[in-house]
């Protein structure tokens, strides 16, 4: 992809870089890239708005690992993902 951005993904904390093969599990139970999906698990839409690191297991805001982004494409991927996940998440009593 010829991209002119510096993007990089990597962790805040350890700079630890997640790779393609790398997974996250969901509460669901599902396994995932997490980077694919902005965070969003592909089986129940469950957001994850804080990511782990597989090294150092240190959680960070998903949008934190995002380096040289600027901030207003960071908030891009913030509206672009579904509300209704946040939404479900929040809904405890029914
Ligand atoms: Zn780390
Ligand atoms: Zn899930």
């Amino acid at each position: 992809m010829a991209s002119d951005s510096t993007l990089e993904i990597h962790c805040p904390a350890c700079r630890w870089e997640p790779e393609v093969t790398s997974r996250w599990m969901c509460t669901c139970g599902c396994l995932w890239n997490t980077f694919d999906t902005a965070g969003v698990c592909p089986r129940c839409r469950h957001r994850w708005h804080d990511t782990q690191c597989l090294s150092c297991a240190a959680w960070a805001p998903h949008v934190d690992w995002y380096h040289g982004l600027d901030e207003q494409v960071a908030v891009l991927i913030e509206e672009a993902l579904p509300a209704s996940a946040s939404a479900r998440c929040t809904s405890h009593e029914s």
